[in-house]
């Protein structure tokens, strides 16, 4: 296994398990000087604290459960652990030492209940040795050894909060990043939703917005008793514009008109381009001579309107449909096909108008 492919709690508990078992075999070896252990015991300390901790680095190393395997690790070190402390009679110093390293570790792993089971694996260690043995635990020891644990101890407790600590910065940055992710996220569909109920030419609505917001207001309007005037304008004579000033000169008068109609409507209604160059005005509560006189101002107001493109002056005139809910229709659909008739009438009473619907034009439409 290469050891970029390592798991990080084997990784982890190898480093940690070398350095307090190495540290251990420095404190518990002050503890055999003073009572003078025999060259067996030094051979065991030997296994224990410096060979044991890589073999069972090898053994997570190829499981096939790299964390239950370290887990599994842990649980043989308070049982091992506490069969020595028992078997020598450790001072109570040396077993508290290990006691809260074995509980901690266990404890980070799997909370509360790797708590019970590090105790479990230490009473496993301990009881039988010390039923064989008797209990041999002395509190006395030597100045040295105590200042040894003590200094263990505190070097495992320091590094074990700095951890903590780094983890906890670590998990702060990671989620103001996310933090600022979504807010990216959101920033992003937030555009997308707008770029997708506009016009890419003129800015405007585009109609599958402009029919969502139609339905929308017209219940309102019809549930509070209010009319609601829907004016199609159409170009004349559009197609005369690209033919003799060029395409881009005809996108620019359809973006100045786009300009006129917004401005001038604001927050009155809504605009949309309806496609190619017919726009549609929503004027809710806005009554029927009311809407004329509002869209023969627009209608007078463009014609007087000159577009600037290559030193020419382009200018042209509108025709307007227009008809008012629920007088002419209470549906969406069959208003707007009821201001398309009016301004099919309009083009064919020569252009340049407003004509109002009435029921004629709607024959008229239908027999064209
Ligand atoms: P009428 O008075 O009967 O409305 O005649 P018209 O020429 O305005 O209408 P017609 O339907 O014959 O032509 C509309 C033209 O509008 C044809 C099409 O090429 C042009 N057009 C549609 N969309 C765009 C656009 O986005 N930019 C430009 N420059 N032209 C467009
Ligand atoms: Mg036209
Ligand atoms: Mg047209």
């Amino acid at each position: 296994m290469s050891g970029k492919n390592i798991h990080w709690a084997v990784a982890l508990n190898r480093r940690n398990r070398s350095l307090s078992f190495a540290l251990s075999f420095l404190v518990v070896g002050t503890h055999l000087q003073v009572v003078g252990a025999s060259p067996l015991q030094w051979l065991l300390l030997t296994l224990q604290l410096l060979a044991y901790p890589q073999l069972v680095y090898w053994r997570a190393l190829r499981s096939a459960d790299p964390l239950r395997a370290e887990v599994h690790n842990m649980l043989l070190d308070g049982v091992l652990l506490g069969a020595w402390c028992a078997f020598w009679g450790m001072p109570l110093w040396l077993c508290f030492l290990f006691f809260i390293c074995v509980c901690l570790n266990l404890m980070i792993f799997e909370g509360l209940p790797g708590l019970a089971r590090a105790l479990a694996a230490i009473c496993v260690g301990v009881v039988p040795v010390a039923l064989l043995t008797g209990f041999r635990f002395r509190p006395d020891t030597t100045l040295a050894t105590s200042l040894l644990c003590i200094a263990m101890l505190a070097t495992y407790l320091l590094t074990f909060a700095y951890g903590a600590y780094r983890r906890g910065l670590a998990l702060r940055e990671s989620s103001a990043q996310l933090h600022a992710r979504l807010e990216e996220i959101t920033t992003l569909q937030t555009r997308l939703q707008e770029q997708a109920s506009r016009d890419p030419l003129t800015g405007l609505f585009n109609r599958r917005h402009f029919d969502r917001a139609l339905a929308e207001t017209l219940a309102h309007c019809i549930r509070d008793d209010r009319p609601l005037t829907l004016a199609i304008t159409d170009i004349d004579h559009f197609k005369k514009i690209n033919d003799n000033h060029g395409h881009l000169a005809g996108d620019e008068v359809l973006r100045s008109l786009a300009d006129l109609l917004s401005d001038r409507v604001g927050d009155a209604g809504m605009v949309c381009r309806f496609g190619g160059e017919e726009f549609l005005l929503m004027l809710p509560g806005m009554p029927a001579t009311e809407a004329c006189g509002f869209a023969d101002a627009l209608r007078r107001e463009f014609e007087s309107s000159r577009v600037r493109m290559y030193g020419e002056e382009i200018g042209t005139t509108l025709s307007f449909g227009v008809a008012v809910a629920p007088e002419d229709a209470a549906e969406a659909h069959a208003l707007l096909r009821r201001a398309d008739a009016a301004l099919y009438t309009a083009k064919l009473r020569g252009r340049n108008r407003v004509v109002m619907f009435s029921p004629v034009d709607l024959a008229d439409a239908a027999a064209s």
